[in-house]
Formats: C-alpha cells, structure tokens, sequence
C-alpha cells in the first residue's frame, strides 16, 4: 500500500483499477533497433500507411450526406499525406540511418514536420499541423495496435492516472466508468479541475510522480475529499473507505432535500446562487441541485471537443437548450474565454511561450472578428428566448470594453438589418478577473450593467501563481490579503455604481469562505453545480452579523495563513457537522 498526497479538486470517492493514459494519447515503447531488424522495421511502417490509407477510403466511403462534405475535405487532405513518396522515404531512411522502430520514425519525422507548419504565420497553413498530428495517431495506431490503453472504448469501471489532462480530454469521459480522476500536474482552478467538479468526478491533482509509481490494473482509491490517492490499499484500508464513500453519498442525499428551500441567512437576507456550466446538458443539473439561474457558462467548451469550428446554428441551439431550461431566470452567457490552457483542437498545437499572459479570452476574439461576430450573434438571436445577458471575459482596460461593445452593436445593426428579432436592452457585464480590471472598476462600471468576480484568474494574476502549476499551488490561495483588498475594492465599486454584482470563481464553491463573502457584500454567487446544496445550507445557518464581524477581523490580518486558519475555526464554530 502506498499514499501519496496532493491537492483535492471534486469531492468524493472513487475505488477502482486504474487506467494509465498518456496526455501525448500514445507513448513509443522503444526507440532502437539492431540492424538486421532494419527492413521489417521499413516493411512495418509501409504496412501502416497502407492500412491507414486503407481506412481513410473506407470511413471517406461511410460518409455520403452533403453537410459531410467538409469531413471529406479532410479525409482527402490526409489520404495524399499518406501516398506522399517523399514523406514515405523520409521515414525509411531514418530507420535506416539510425536503426530506430518503425513508430520512432513515423512520430519523429511528422512531428518535426507540423513543427515547421506552426511556426508559419499563415493561419491556414498553422492550422495543418493538426492534421499531421492526426495523421501520425492514425499511423501509430496501427503500430501499436492494442499495445496501448484507450479511454474511449471502457467497459468496466476505472479510475483515470495521467500526468496531465487538459479540459477537452476530462469534459470527453463517461461519467458511468471514469469514477475518479488523479494527475501529477494541475492546480484547484485548472479548467481540468473544474471540468472535474461540474461532472461530478472525484479528483485529485498535484500528485507529483504518482504515474512513475503506479501500474495499470493497481486498485487505486481517490479520495477527493482529501487530497489523498491510496496505491493497492490494503484490506482494512479498503473496507474503511467503502464506509466513507457510503457516508459520503448519504450526506450528498440529505443535502439534496434542501432543494427547494431558499438562499436565505438564519436573520433574513437572501442570497442568489447560480449555477456554472461547461454544457448545456448541465443546466438541468443546476436546477435539480436547486440554482437560481447560470451565472457563468464557459461557452468556448464548443470549440474544443470538436474538429471543427461550431457553426453560428451549433452556438444558436446550445444556447437555447440551456435557456429553455431556465425560461425565466438569468443565464449568463460568457463569450468565448479561449487559449491559455483552452485550446481549438487547430490550434492545439500552436502554443504560446507564455500563454495565460498571451492571446487569450477578449484578446483573442477581437483579432478573430469573424468567429467574435458569428457568436455574438447567436447569443442575441437567443436573447428573445428568455433572460439572456451576455458577459464578457479578461478586460483589462475601459478601451477594450467600448471596441468590445462596438462589436456588439455592429452585430446589432447587422441584426436589424437582416430583420432578426433580439432584446435591445440585454444586460451587459465584464468580468473582473485581473488586478487592472479591479483597480479600475469604478470606470468600467459606467459602462456595464454587472460585475462578476472571476477570482481563478484574479487570484492567478494578482500573485503571479499560475493556477495550474503544482509547483506553485501552496502559494495559490483565494484569501490572500492582497487578493481580498482588490475584492472589497470591486465589490465597493460595484455598490457605488448601483450595478449588480456576483463571484463565479472556485471561491464560491469553499465552504470556509462563504461567510467571509457574505460579510464583504456579496450577495450573488455562481458555482459548481454538485456544491449548491452544501453552500446553500452553510447560508442558511450563518447570520449576516457574524458573517460581518468575520469579515471585519479577516480585513484586519495581513497574513494568508493566519486568515486561513481563522476562517477555518470560525466555520467549525459555526457549523461544527460541516467540517
Ligand atoms: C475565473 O477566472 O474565476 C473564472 C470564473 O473564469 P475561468 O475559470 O473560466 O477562467
Ligand atoms: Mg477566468
């Protein structure tokens, strides 16, 4: 039995075999060859490339509607990569030249050619390395054959170990097998980790080297509630955990019947919780846990579980199916928040030396009008479907925010001009998710109609922590001083302006934290959605006074550890079976 500890990211517990999947999807097992080997190495390779070109014609052949023509498109792009000669001697020679495997050389020779295609500034030509990496699964597919473990084709129940995911891999799992998630990498906000927690799959991240001392097939228990993932536990170790996890699901049960019951302190203040989503499918979630609304739907999940890029209809319907669910309520659509750790699948291999500070979120779609337009645009034909406000992610300055509700107007117009019906007076907000958007919160607060912290991201650039680098974790924390200061800030700014205000960053989802938010102001909340129940009970037994007198003595501390160890025994006291 070994125990190794890291940093809980969803709630729960999972017991069950593990599955070892690589964030490259394939790992090469060996590199080197004897000489004599050489030639069946060659013969390996051209048999892949005549198998894969084999299945290329036949899936091409599978697909006959006319709206697959763009599929057949890329079929056609990736067959004559595979009848390319010269790509073909390429990779004979350098099993030739250096005695190497027959998937050694294909991944080395494809990989060195997409790196070429990214560093070219055309787009369309940028974009074909993903092809190319496509091209070499295919082709080591066929190498490796059933050498290696796939998380798509599950049949039993597992828990999943990698070193890293990224948020597209995690939101592709089946929640009815993957039952627990642990990795050496990540951080508590991660977009993996969130990925986690929205589906409800007990997680675990920040285990360094767990995949260097675990095998495929170990039982592995995961506790999320922890941190902790148990390697081969044994018997008495096991038995005791099938207690938790059933303790766990009956606690999980009672919450569930508070449902109907409202946000509201024990003296009498209401308190709004909504919901964050990744899908339109988790709206219903939302409201089955008893949110009021979606206050944060991360829209760019569009882009990334698909090939291609979401059609203004695929925007149009995904946002009406989560309307629908929430007729009368808020939803709050965010526009897309891409690059940093979420990436196009075309652009997934483009990447930026320092990404989080890069072309990311708002930069992003003003530079990318077209695709900017088209979903602003599906957004406002939505807006007629109930209350819809649309917000917008990483403002920095006043002067992003006027081009930004520039663009919007002019889609606007178009609107009006195309004779499509939307709601003029949809509500406008930005998100405060950086120190420049805090400090200057009064100014921007002219121009929108809400606020919402995303305290992730502030937190990430007010420390200069990257939210999802273990290495720096411990020093990652919601309630440092500095980040609290620039939270009353906005919060003050907000109230001053008379716009609404919510937070819809993981601090939402602490329940060590709940008391301290409410004492400083906030009375709106947006989080993940299998934590509802258990914020909204921590509500209901709180008092604003002592939520206030909390929040006095927090503003007072200067150090992290001693607001966090304050803010611990004040939730204990208060609401001593919570913790
Ligand atoms: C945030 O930054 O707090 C936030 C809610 O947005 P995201 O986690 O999607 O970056
Ligand atoms: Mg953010």
């Amino acid at each position: 039995m070994e125990i190794k500890k890291g940093v809980a990211v969803s709630p729960g517990i999972a017991i069950a075999k593990s599955l070892i999947i690589d964030s490259e999807d394939y790992r090469i097992p060996r590199r080197s060859v004897k000489p004599p080997q050489r030639m069946i190495e060659v013969q390996r390779a051209r048999n892949a490339f005549k198998v894969a070109a084999d299945e290329l014609v036949r899936l091409e052949g599978g697909q006959n509607a006319i709206e697959q023509r763009k599929i057949k498109d890329i079929f056609a792009v990736h067959l004559s990569f595979l009848k390319d000669r010269s790509l073909r001697k390429k990779i004979t020679d350098l099993i030739h030249s250096e005695s190497v495997t027959a998937e050694y050389a294909v991944s080395a020779t494809l990989r060195d050619i997409a790196s070429h295609y990214t560093k070219i500034k055309d787009t369309y030509i940028s974009e074909r390395a993903a092809d190319i990496y496509d091209i070499e699964r295919r082709l080591l597919r066929q190498l490796l054959g059933g050498k290696r473990e796939d998380v798509e084709h599950l049949t039993e129940e597992v828990t999943v170990v990698a070193r890293n995911l990224s948020p597209t891999q995690t939101a592709s799992f089946n929640r009815k097998f993957v039952k627990g998630i642990a990795t050496d990498a990540g951080g508590r906000t991660s977009h993996t980790a969130i990925v986690a927690r929205s589906l409800g799959i007990p997680a675990v991240v920040a285990l360094e080297g767990l995949t260097d001392t675990i095998s495929g097939g170990d039982i592995v228990i995961i506790d999320g509630n922890r941190g902790i993932v148990i390697i081969n536990p044994d018997e008495g170790t096991l038995r005791q955990y099938e207690e938790y996890s059933r303790e766990f699901a009956a606690l999980e049960h009672r919450l569930d019947s508070i449902r109907e019951e409202p946000a509201v302190t024990r003296d009498g203040v209401e308190v709004t919780l909504l919901g964050n989503i990744e899908f339109p499918d988790e709206a219903e979630i939302v409201l089955q846990k008893g949110g009021a609304g979606i206050g944060l739907y991360r829209t760019e999940f569009l882009y990334l579980n698909s090939q291609t890029e979401p059609t203004e209809e695929d925007h149009y319907h995904a946002y009406a199916k989560t309307v629908r669910v929430f007729k009368h309520r808020p939803v709050i659509i965010r526009t897309m928040d891409l690059g940093a750790d979420k990436y196009t699948q075309s652009k997934r291999f483009a990447r930026e030396p320092n990404p989080f500070l890069g072309l990311r979120s708002i930069r992003f779609c003003l530079q990318n009008l077209t695709m900017f337009k088209t979903q602003l645009h599906a957004i406002l034909r939505a807006s007629v479907l109930g209350e819809v406000k649309i917000m917008f992610p990483l403002i920095t300055n006043l002067q992003e925010l006027m081009q930004t509700k520039m663009i919007l107007r002019d889609v606007m117009e178009d609107l009006d001009e195309e004779s499509i019906a939307y709601n003029r007076d949809i509500k406008i907000g930005v998100m405060i998710e950086t120190p420049s958007a805090a400090l200057t919160a009064s100014s921007l607060a002219r121009d929108v109609d809400f606020f919402s912290i995303g305290t992730n991201d502030l937190v990430q650039y007010t420390l200069a922590v990257d939210r999802g680098n273990e290495l720096v974790s411990m020093l990652y924390s919601s309630v440092d001083p500095a980040v609290l200061r620039l939270i009353r800030m906005i919060v003050q700014d907000a109230h001053k302006a008379q716009i609404s205000l919510s937070l819809c960053g993981e601090m939402a989802s602490e329940p060590e934290y709940i008391m301290l938010l409410l004492g400083m102001g906030v009375r709106m909340i947006s989080l993940t959605p299998p934590m509802i129940p258990e914020i909204k009970q921590i509500i209901r037994s709180v008092t604003v006074e002592d939520c206030n007198d909390v929040a006095r003595t927090v503003l007072g501390m200067n150090s992290e550890r001693q607001i966090s160890s304050y803010l611990r025994d004040a939730a204990r006291k208060i609401l001593p079976e919570a913790f």
